[in-house]
């Protein structure tokens, strides 16, 4: 074995130590008598397997204020202004930002990203540049790409070609964006024809999906019936979903049984729905964020996306997921102990199957050593306390190493 990690407290309480060697977990067991070359005792804290980050927009991040800063905070205010941004957008203008920003995750311990890359601007430099971006990090960090037609499929001639040519290209996933077409039968066809690009090209789907305040807006009920009728199931997520907060409940409770068949994958994303939505109301203001405890109880797979980091949208973002997930147990109300730790599982395990990268994923004999260890000794005390994550292994290899915040009382104050 090459590194033996001592003491180290599992998400679900367990306490063991893990054997890497050629890059995989070799053994897991409450006491390893083999050595390594190296050992590392981290002395009873947590080790959890990297955190997943299911949703961001890469080829916009760390744009914040170019060319101007979003005075309204409206989600169509930042649409107009990444629409000025992006004509100015090079392949090295978007790695750049892209490569900076995966670093940025990294360190707090994220080794798998989904990232969106706009195809609605005929050069396509953002999907390019964020193709080039996926491979070279793949030996420290998993990115997946999906081709996101930000103006809409049907919002300008060309664009149904732009994205079929991102295909080719080899995005990893058919994105969309029904809300914004310009009618509900645009809204609906394109979901259709996405469906129909996915199978042609054997791709994931991840579509922007009712993400605006109006409770008229029911594409997803279009998403789930064709992933029913297509049986793409898992491979479908649902992102963001925001309408769904703003739905009857009687409609609502109609729906919840079409997607329990549909058995497709959710992505709230708290921070960035808690700020743009809910702009046009007066008071109450609604939270805009969508029914994540309810799809949770009703077993339904919902991972956490932080969206923005710094870009039109949003110009705050840290890039790292305990502040998602601390959001997300504040703004969904899911303070119950079980809930805390079920927001832990959609910053880890849940973001992994929406991403359905199950098999490279977990802390398992023979899965990569792909694992982080933190400054707490739970998933609860991780998010109440954004717990500094201290050792991330990529592939084995220690990548980065992060020295919590030291804190010193003064004599006088003692006691
Ligand atoms: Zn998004």
């Amino acid at each position: 074995m090459d590194l033996m990690l001592r003491e180290c407290r599992l998400p679900g309480g367990e306490l063991v130590d893990i054997g890497l060697g050629e890059g995989v977990i070799e053994a897991i067991e409450p006491r390893l008598a083999a050595t390594a070359a190296r050992e590392i005792n981290v002395a009873g804290k947590l080790v959890s397997p990297p955190f997943v980050e299911s949703h961001i927009h890469l080829d916009s991040a760390l744009t914040a204020g170019q060319p101007r800063w979003n005075k309204s905070g409206t989600l169509f205010e930042g649409i107009e202004i990444w629409r000025d941004r992006k004509q100015s957008l090079s392949l090295e203008d978007v790695k750049a930002r892209a490569i900076a920003t995966l670093k940025l995750q990294a360190q707090q311990g994220v080794l798998f990203v989904r990232s969106h890359a706009d195809v609605s601007e005929a050069n396509l430099s953002a999907l390019k540049a964020l193709l080039e971006v996926r491979d070279t990090v793949k030996d420290w960090i998993t990115v997946q790409v999906v081709a996101f037609p930000q103006d809409g499929l049907y919002g300008s001639p060309g664009n149904l070609d732009l994205m079929e040519a991102a295909l080719k290209l080899g995005a990893d996933a058919v994105g969309g964006i029904p809300h914004y077409e310009m009618t509900r039968e645009d809204g609906v066809q394109s979901v259709h024809r996405i469906f129909e690009l996915a199978q042609h090209y054997d791709r994931l789907i991840d579509i922007h999906c009712d993400e605006i305040d109006d409770d008229q807006s029911r594409f997803l009920e279009v998403v789930a019936a064709c992933a029913v009728r297509s049986g793409l199931g898992s491979r479908v997520t649902a992102s963001h979903t925001t309408a769904f907060a703003s739905y009857n409940n009687a409609y609502a409770f109609k729906l919840m049984g079409l997607l329990s068949r549909a058995d497709i994958n959710f992505i709230a994303n708290p921070l960035i729905n808690i700020t743009l939505q809910g702009r046009t109301d007066t008071y109450p203001k609604r939270r805009g964020v969508t029914r994540v405890k309810e799809l949770w109880q009703q077993g339904l797979n919902v991972s956490l996306g932080h969206d923005c980091v710094q870009d039109p949208w949003y110009s705050l973002g840290s890039g790292n997921m305990l502040d998602v997930a601390s959001m997300a147990v504040h703004v969904c109300q899911m303070t119950g102990q079980d809930e805390i730790v079920a927001c832990y599982d959609m910053i880890t395990t849940n973001g992994a199957k929406t991403l359905a990268v199950q098999d490279a994923y977990g802390l398992e004999v023979g899965k990569p050593a792909n694992l982080i260890v933190l400054d707490a000794d739970s998933p609860y005390e991780a998010i109440r306390r954004t717990a500094t994550v201290t050792h991330v292994f990529s592939r084995g290899k220690l990548l980065v190493q992060t020295q919590p915040a030291e804190v010193t009382w003064q004599n006088a104050h003692e006691g």
